[in-house]
């Protein structure tokens, strides 16, 4: 039986559905700060002066390849690791800095890991009660068994975590992470190593229980869709290093460089000369914001190149048609550029391979940058760009 199987069997006879919109019990949320964080380990920074603030109940996800310094700045927020610069602040109390170092179980801070190992020995409620020490057993196990409620897991308050799926296992790991009550939540990866539809559930109903909860959010993901449907904002991390900050739209629409840009979509880049703030390429002239003269890379993503009659738009041919569905991604030689072009349009609208076609793009979602701006190689330690 898959994963899906056994969660959706589970819920229909033991739980509750959890994707209906429930009463999570309310936390009193806190602002999450860094102030120019850093931490050096025996050879390398893994996070370099980081400042961001997090309003009270905002979700942030923290988005960025692997390596570049995402749990380690989870676990400082956390108070698991030590800055060895910089400062945490909670609702602008220092709890990690020069000054002082409040020990994670004083700081209302939940955290579910990627590894959320529950323990094998414990039942599924006294799992989820674990974390309510400062509670009696009665209340403890109330607040746990409501926590199950929450997640459709009720019914499995008193078997052992292996019974439940893995689906099943994530969401026993999100009630034990609520049920104190957090003033801010810190998520590594908390869906990682499910299968995509299981996944999509989990995110959709981990998004309105967390605004449920109102709880401070920070998520860290590798999947720019992910933090794209679940952020208020994105911080998109590169060499440990804060790079851009914000809504998914104002990323998406105006990212700071190629870096960022590659983040959101597939993308075609065409090297080119900018004068005068204007590229001329074999696609057309283009202009971009401020930009100094000199190298340039012009970006169109799949999505902007269109597909017309050969004599309404550059010329051009189809090399190769893969077939995604509902769409198709072409493979296109253009007259006057070197390399080929990937151009991804409806399937019904896919020209036949070897078809001479006409190419043009939408300006719109046309993107230039230019050396100025932070397009640099990868890193040499990690091979990360
Ligand atoms: P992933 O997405 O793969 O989990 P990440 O972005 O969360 O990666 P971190 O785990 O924070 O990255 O690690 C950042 C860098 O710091 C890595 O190069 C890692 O090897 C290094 N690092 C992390 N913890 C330690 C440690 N305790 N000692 C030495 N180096 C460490």
């Amino acid at each position: 039986m898959s994963i899906e199987d056994s969660a959706n069997i589970s819920t229909q006879s033991r739980g509750t559905r959890w994707g209906e919109r429930g009463t999570a019990a309310a936390t009193i949320a806190a602002a999450l700060t860094f102030e120019q964080v850093t931490r050096f380990f025996s050879k390398k920074y893994a996070v370099q002066d980081f400042s961001l603030s997090i309003a009270p109940g905002e979700i942030v996800c923290l988005l960025g390849p692997s390596g570049c310094g995402k749990t380690t700045l989870l676990r400082i927020a956390a108070g698991i690791e030590h800055p060895t610069s910089g400062r945490i602040l909670l609702n602008g109390q220092e709890v990690s800095g020069p000054a002082r170092y409040v020990p994670p179980e004083k700081r209302s801070v939940g955290l579910m890991f990627q590894d959320f190992a529950l323990f094998p020995h414990l039942t599924i409620v006294e799992n989820v009660a674990f974390g309510l020490k400062a509670l009696d057993s009665q209340d403890a196990r109330k607040e746990a068994c409501a926590a199950l409620e929450r997640v459709g897991l009720s019914g499995y308050a008193e078997d052992y975590p292996h019974v439940l799926s893995g689906g099943e296992q994530q969401r026993v790991a999100l009630a034990r992470a609520i049920a104190p009550r957090p003033s801010v939540l810190l998520m590594d990866e908390p869906f990682s190593g499910l299968d995509a539809r299981l996944r999509e559930n989990l995110r959709e109903e981990t998004s309105v229980l967390l605004k449920e909860t109102r709880a401070t959010c920070m998520i860290v993901t590798h999947h720019a869709e992910e933090a794209m449907r679940m952020g208020d904002r994105i911080a998109i991390m590169r060499h440990g290093r804060l790079v851009q900050v914000g809504p998914a739209k104002e990323l998406y629409a105006t990212p700071s460089s190629i870096y960022v840009a590659r983040m959101f979509s597939d993308i075609n880049e065409i090297s080119c000369q900018v004068k005068g703030g204007v590229v001329e390429t074999p696609l057309g002239r283009f202009s971009g914001r401020a930009l100094s003269d000199g190298e340039g890379i012009l970006c169109v993503r799949q999505r902007a190149l269109k597909i017309v009659n050969p004599d309404e738009g550059r010329l051009g041919r189809v090399l190769g048609s893969k077939f995604l569905g509902d769409a198709a991604l072409l493979e296109i030689a253009v007259e006057g550029l070197d390399s080929t072009l990937l151009a991804r349009v409806r399937e019904e609208e896919a020209p036949e391979i070897g078809a001479e076609i006409g190419v043009k793009v939408d300006p719109d979602r046309v993107l230039i940058f230019d050396q100025t701006m932070d397009n640099g190689p990868a890193d040499p330690v990690t091979g990360v760009n």
